[in-house]
């Protein structure tokens, strides 16, 4: 692994990671149709070492990085997770693990916790267990009720996640009920981002207007009537909005992720965009990475920017939308993101939302396959 470079004073205009994603894995037990992972598994090869994770969260923490994400995958496969929490929290980490559940056992809990756990996420696919194991390919939903009560014994605060797509979205309120009943004090319903399988499964993923404004509605509801009990957060899919949302909040802004091969990104879905040099960690030192790599600074600023963000008074607010789904939906990394109304190809988007319940007549739902085994190096 590469160590640190002697360049405290980073480049003009370069300001500091404030977020470390650390993905430890692409191997999961679960196979969901909306996984974020990269379809092609195959590319990411081996996996970083307990002593690599080690050296990533020390030179990233020198650099700025204050709240740290454990994600996959499925982290808790490693069975050196604990030794990294442990290491995060002494770094001064804010430490997040985002889990699916599986092999959140009580005793793996307590160790997690006595090593400085600060929060624990864990996802559902739904509110019925037909369609979480659906969703999910697994037999699961009983097992995660389990181990929301694991949490909550452990005192971590309670938040869950749940993908809100067209299959779950009638059943938003009966989501919210499960998560009140779990005690959890938060609850983030995710609208459906598509990237990764969720692209290969999109026209199957894919509401309607009014299933969306109808669960909004259900949401708005339940938030006059629960107050602070528990935090509901929606968050709207881009597709049916009129501009994109900040993506990473700026490229290579405040968000440093590392693949579990040791590829960094500025964003965990880049691997794909054409174009980048992605920098690897055990090539390069992370300040390095982070200031003067050329995948950090391909969209970094906004002289990359083309007509109509060039000139455009929002692009301060939305910094021209996210690459990834420029390039997925134009074949333009560059281009203005096509979920804006101003970009010449929005008609693209609205045409993927009005061919979706013709287009999935035709062609099968997909579960995330299983991921090549990956070497630990
Ligand atoms: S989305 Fe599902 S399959 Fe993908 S990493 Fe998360 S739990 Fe595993
Ligand atoms: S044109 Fe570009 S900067 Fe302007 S609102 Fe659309 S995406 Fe944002």
């Amino acid at each position: 692994m590469a160590g640190s470079i002697n360049t405290p004073t980073p480049p003009v205009g370069v300001g500091q990671p404030l977020w470390l994603l650390a993905e430890l894995t692409y191997r999961c037990p679960l196979h969901c149709v909306f996984c974020y992972n990269p379809v092609q598994l195959k590319q990411a090869s081996s996996e970083l070492t307990t002593a690599d994770w080690v050296e990533v969260m020390r030179q990233a923490r020198q650099l700025g990085a204050a709240q740290l994400g454990f994600s996959g995958g499925e982290p808790l496969v490693r069975d050196d997770l604990e030794e990294l929490v442990q290491e995060a929290h002494r770094l001064g980490y804010y430490t997040n693990l985002i889990t699916s559940g599986v092999g959140l056992t009580p005793a793996r809990a307590q160790r997690l916790k006595d090593a400085g756990l600060d929060h624990v996420q864990l996802s559902f696919q739904d509110s019925t267990r037909e369609l979480n194991d659906f969703l999910s390919h697994t037999k699961t939903f009983e097992l995660k009720k389990k181990v929301a009560q694991t949490i909550k014994a452990h005192d971590w605060p309670m938040v869950m996640n749940c993908v809100l797509h067209r299959h779950n979205l009638p059943h938003v309120g009966q989501i919210i009920e499960m998560a009140l009943d779990l005690g959890a004090e938060y609850l983030e319903l995710a609208n459906v981002q598509y990237y990764g399988w969720a692209w290969v499964n999109r026209d199957h993923l894919m509401p309607t207007r009014a299933q969306l404004q109808e669960a909004e509605a259900v949401v708005q509801g339940w938030r006059e009537h629960i107050g602070k009990q528990c935090r509901l957060l929606f968050v709207v899919p881009d597709y049916f909005e009129e501009r994109p949302k900040a993506c990473m909040n700026g490229w290579g802004s405040v968000f440093l992720s590392i693949a579990p091969d040791g590829l960094a990104m500025p964003c965990h879905n880049a691997r794909d965009l054409p174009g980048l040099q992605l920098p690897n960690v055990r090539e390069q030192p992370i300040a390095d990475i982070w200031q003067r790599s050329q995948a950090f600074n391909a969209y970094r600023g906004q002289d990359w920017m083309q007509e109509p963000c060039r000139s455009c008074d929002e692009r301060y607010k939305d910094f021209g939308g996210c690459r990834c789904q420029a390039f997925m939906v134009t074949g333009d990394a560059a281009a203005t993101d096509p979920v804006c109304s101003k970009s010449p190809q929005h008609e693209k988007i609205v045409e993927f939302v009005r061919r979706a319940p013709e287009r999935r007549q035709s062609i099968p739902i997909v579960h995330r396959s299983d991921p090549q085994p990956c070497a630990r190096a």
